[in-house]
């Protein structure tokens, strides 16, 4: 397995395939893999020829430092777990952070549409800002023809295929439904971080919004919120952060359903100090 540091050899490597006619897939990663970064390789290994595995943390998407310095940097176990998908048809680029950003390490400033402007974009100031600027960066390096995002990430997913459109970048943006443990929650590098006592409280993030779904079914937008807040309310180990039904569309939090629209709950619960985020479709 190649692991590329440099853009302009791993651009030059990716032109090179793509003449052979080669389909190249990308899968955008900050590390610390696990099954569900796994689950986007391996789709993106069924629909293409060669995956790119990009493995990048990223400083201007992170609105608080200390986040930023203990997220997990684990490169030779991602490695280790990557070769066990293929050894011959993936390639990752690890770069620094020079060679993404050189000497100015600062977020371009976007605008989604209104996309960013809740739950993440509310309670992350600055966060697509930079991520937008580092997909932006590393799909110009890459030229892939399709580009893998997890659901996991939602509003992420919505506003880079935004991103995609404004800027007419050649490529499809593939979503990925979201890969979950067992006990239902949704696997995040951020999990590596928590305590047992909290690996333990954890999945009741998914249990809720699993019993908000049911409720949304014959229950106002109004109660169905105020039934979760109280839900967390008797949470020791987990705070919540935000509880938001939001229209697919748009992603504009709503106070009232209608038939004709598509919705999805979002929801953001700090575990001591580590966040975790997830959501489910609702209709
Ligand atoms: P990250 O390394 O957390 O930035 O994630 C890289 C990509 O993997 C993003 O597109 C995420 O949405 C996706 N991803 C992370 N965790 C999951 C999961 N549990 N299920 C599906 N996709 C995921």
């Amino acid at each position: 397995m190649i692991v590329f540091n440099f853009k302009e050899i791993i651009s030059k490597t990716i032109e090179d395939l793509k003449t052979q006619n080669k389909r190249v897939g990308f899968v955008p990663t900050m590390g610390a893999l696990h099954s569900g970064h796994l689950a986007l390789v391996s789709k993106s290994l069924k629909e293409n020829d060669i995956v790119v595995v990009s493995v990048f943390v990223n400083p201007t998407q992170f609105d608080k430092n200390e986040d930023l310095k203990k997220y997990p940097r684990t490169l030779n176990r991602d490695i280790k777990l990557l070769k066990t998908l293929s050894k011959s048809n993936i390639v990752v680029y690890a770069p620094s952070v020079k060679d993404i950003y050189g000497e100015n390490i600062e977020a371009i400033n976007f605008d989604f549409d209104g996309l960013e402007n809740g739950m993440e974009g509310k309670f992350r100031k600055g966060h697509f800002d930079g991520v937008g600027t580092v997909v932006k960066r590393l799909l110009e390096i890459v030229q892939p023809h399709n580009a893998y995002f997890g659901e996991k990430d939602f509003q992420q997913l919505q506003i880079i295929k935004k991103l995609v459109e404004k800027y007419k970048l050649p490529l499809n943006v593939i979503g990925c439904e979201i890969y979950r443990e067992e006990s239902g929650l949704a696997l995040s590098s951020r999990n590596e971080r928590l305590s047992l006592e909290q690996k333990k409280a954890a999945p009741a993030i998914y249990k809720t919004l699993k019993k908000a779904k049911e409720k949304f079914a014959n229950q106002s937008v109004n109660k169905v919120t105020k039934w979760v807040v109280a839900a967390f309310a008797n949470q020791k180990l987990l705070q919540l952060e935000y509880f938001i039904i939001a229209d697919v569309k748009t992603l504009k939090e709503i106070n009232r359903k209608s038939s004709k629209k598509a919705y999805r709950a979002f929801i953001a619960v700090y575990a001591g100090e580590i966040r975790l985020i997830d959501n489910i479709a609702l209709n």
